[in-house]
């Protein structure tokens, strides 16, 4: 075994877990502890401050100068209360990750006397130096100045020493550079939308909510083996290795009893989570060896992807103390599941309904039934927007490829609703309906929620499946902003109410009576949008022959998939509804595809280096052994003895050349390939001179390199085996 694969087992097997313990056997002791929520709100905060800050948060009005000066002063005294010396602006920029710049509380003035402070204009406003965020060429052509401003509707909280902010960021011309900027403008297209259509049935809906909860997958892998693999530090996935003998196969990992370990990394990350505010519930083992995940309770839309995105961090930090590492890439290791991040999404209204759950009378149940339909007719129409927001280079692994969900976009919704939309489709006729047939439909719709409570179909191969009181968006990934989706989903979501809503109108200005008007819109849209419905089973090649002949695009290529967001077609559904201006959707589809880009780029410089520096000497070290030992026979035996004793080691040694050459030739191959691809200008084509010329030698290269790994002798191989990353 080579000494830093010795060393690093060495050191897993001194460790125990460390045993945690949670501060209170009531979460609701601590929950939230290190949030500046409404009850802080109201302690640290003058009546008129609080009210001010509460509405904004409702997406009211603006805050003045001298209210903001109050809120600031009251968060910084409860924020030092909770051990912050520092605060930052907290945004999402167009990476993975979040981003913050830590400025001290104090101060000093001319007289060099040093005092705290904090008012409304830094808690407001703040300019960072932002140049060197993803922007599309967006602060090339204009300035390179970027603000961040706060979002109120997601509460301050303290991490460490420091009191963080959300915020948005946007250029100095306005243009948004983040993913929070058009998630709260899709929310409140959405909001508006869905209210006009509430109004239908209920005249006290004034507000909806987005809901969101996200499932969280991810790898745990002890830092040591982290470490001594280059791969993995790198680009979170592991560019090479061979299956263990033993992985996924006998299902032994799924719901397993969690081991002590990890369960004391779990309850910490509990603690933690708990104390910010985020509601984690959930936790279990996942399919493959050392994968997870963690769920927590839904929340509305921007909170919860705020949330999600904090967590990810702690997630991080509190592994660090564990002495493990925590990967949120979609698919590290060949050969066992991927990780997702299934999206559960609905909408709620002020009234307490959950617009996808069904109610208790026929009119409620219409109401849940416009409101599935127009969800699956809104999917119908942008499949190829959906599928462009969740594309990566890293979930490329998963959609479409050897593991689900596929790369086609189909909804699922269940035996039961099936039937019920089949009999809306059947039932409702083209002009007036009769009172016999208004009486039939109305007791069947009424029959819904019963139905229901029994339909426990679930479709788990499905990217879009309605799990009875919700949609689950399952093709998200793991290591994805769900803002991502979420943007998208409540931008097409709300554009298909509005639609809805004008074309009830219309019907009911010509003298048809609401309901039915209701209906025939729905049967409408029923029958319109059936394509995108499959029941089946989406990983099979059956689905994808069918999913063809029904016209249902399935998009394998990342760069093929980014290309919708900048559709003609999708542009005027982003600028319409206000969500992207056509400059600010082109700069993102360009951030987009340079990443892409960047990220096969990395990977394949990576790949390049260990295979020429690591994996070919150790090869050609081991064949050298076995060159002298083959030697050694010669020298000791008569000719028909030699050959019958190292006919068989002979082989290995042509096979370490055969695999050792094949390696060489296509290292420099796709260097050459890179070479060319560097030279393009247009982002567009590099990215898919990327995909084409250069991806493809990162499995051509790695199935030489697990040859190798199968004959070398185990003592000598350089990196941490998958058996080691994934049992340890
Ligand atoms: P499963 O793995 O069975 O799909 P989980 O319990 O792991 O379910 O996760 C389900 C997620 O769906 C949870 O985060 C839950 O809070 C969320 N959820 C439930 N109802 C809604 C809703 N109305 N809107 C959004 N998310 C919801
Ligand atoms: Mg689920």
């Amino acid at each position: 075994m080579a000494t830093i694969r010795f060393e690093a087992l060495e050191q897993i097997s001194k460790r125990h877990a460390k045993l945690v313990e949670y501060p209170s056997n009531k979460a609701s002791d601590y929950f939230g502890i290190n949030v500046f929520d409404k009850v802080k709100m109201k302690k640290y905060l003058s009546k008129e401050a609080y009210n001010t800050v509460v509405t904004a948060a409702e997406g009211g009005t603006g805050i003045d100068r001298k209210l903001a000066d109050q809120i600031a002063s009251g968060m910084k005294e409860w924020a030092i209360s909770r051990g912050a010396t520092h605060y930052t602006h907290w945004f999402h920029p167009l990476t993975d990750a979040t981003a913050e710049k830590h400025d001290a509380f104090f101060d000093m003035n001319p007289a060099g006397d040093i005092f705290e402070s904090f008012d409304g204009k830094l808690l407001a406003q703040q300019e960072p130096d932002a140049s060197s965020f993803p922007s599309g060429g967006i602060r090339n052509t204009f300035e390179a100045r970027g603000y961040t401003a706060w979002d109120p509707s997601s509460p301050a909280f303290v991490t460490g020493s420091t009191l963080c902010i959300p915020t948005i960021f946007i250029s100095y011309t306005g243009e948004a550079l983040d993913y929070k900027t058009p998630l709260i403008k899709a929310l409140n297209e959405l909001d508006k939308a869905a209210v006009d259509v509430c109004q239908f049935f209920d005249k006290d809906v004034t507000k909806v909510i987005s809901t969101l909860g996200w499932e969280q997958e991810y790898f745990l892998v002890d830092s040591a083996l982290y470490h001594a693999r280059p791969d993995l530090s790198l680009t979170n996935r592991t560019l090479m290795g061979h299956t263990s003998a033993k992985d996924q196969q006998l299902e032994d990992h799924y719901f397993g009893s969690i081991r002590p370990r990890i369960a004391s990394y779990m309850a910490e990350l509990e603690i933690e989570s708990h104390k910010l505010g985020i509601p984690l519930k959930t936790r279990h083992n996942e399919v493959a060896p050392n994968q997870f995940e963690c769920a927590p309770i839904f929340e509305e839309c921007n909170l919860a992807v705020d949330h999600n995105q904090l967590l990810m961090d702690v997630m991080q930090k509190v592994a660090a103390r564990h002495d493990l590492r925590v990967l949120f890439h979609e698919k590290p290791f060949a050969g066992v599941n991927g990780s997702g991040k299934h999206n559960n999404w609905s909408m709620s209204t002020n009234t307490g309904v959950n617009l996808l759950s069904p109610g208790k009378s026929p009119k409620k149940n219409l109401q849940f039934l416009t409101f599935i339909v127009n969800t699956v007719k809104a999917v119908h129409d942008n499949t190829d927007l959906l599928r462009a927001s969740i594309s990566s280079a890293a979930n490329q692994h998963r959609l479409g490829a050897n593991e689900a969900p596929p790369s086609i976009i189909s909804v699922f919704i269940g035996k039961k609703l099936t039937q019920m939309l089949d009999e809306i489709e059947n039932a409702v006729p083209e002009g007036k309906m009769s009172p016999e047939e208004k009486t039939t439909l109305k007791l069947n719709i009424g029959k819904i929620p019963e139905i229901l409570l029994d339909n426990t179909d679930r479709n788990r191969t499905s990217p879009f499946a309605f799990t009875g009181n919700r949609f689950e968006f399952r093709a998200v990934g793991s290591s994805e902003n769900c803002a991502s989706p979420m943007i998208v989903l409540n931008t097409v979501v709300a554009n298909q109410l509005k639609e809805f809503k004008i074309e009830v109108d219309v019907l009911v200005e010509k003298g048809i009576k609401r309901d039915e008007a209701i209906l025939q819109v729905l049967k409408q849209y029923i029958t319109y949008s059936k394509k995108i419905r499959f029941e089946g089973n989406g990983y099979s090649k059956e689905w994808e022959e069918e999913a063809a002949k029904r016209g249902l695009t399935n998009i394998k290529s990342a760069v093929k998939a980014f290309s919708a967001y900048i559709e003609k077609k999708n542009i005027k559904l982003f600028e319409k509804n206000n969500i992207f201006t056509e400059r600010e959707i082109e700069a993102r589809y360009e951030v987009r595809i340079e990443t892409y880009m960047k990220k096969i780029q990395i990977e394949s410089r990576v790949l390049g280096d260990l295979a020429l520096n690591h994996i070919v000497p150790t090869s050609i070290r081991y064949q050298t052994e076995l060159i002298s030992n083959v030697k050694g026979l010669k020298e000791l035996f008569d000719d028909k003895d030699f050959k019958e004793l190292a006919g068989e080691r002979m082989e290995v040694i042509k096979n370490i050349s055969r695999y050792v050459t094949s390696i060489k030739k296509q290292v420099n191959e796709m260097i050459e390939a890179r070479k060319i691809a560097n030279k393009i200008t247009n982002a567009t084509e590099m990215a898919n001179a990327y995909e084409q010329s250069v991806k493809p030698f990162l499995e051509s290269i790695r199935y030489n390199i697990d040859k190798l790994e199968l004959i070398v002798d185990d003592e000598m191989w350089p990196l941490p085996k998958y058996r080691e990353l994934l049992f340890n």
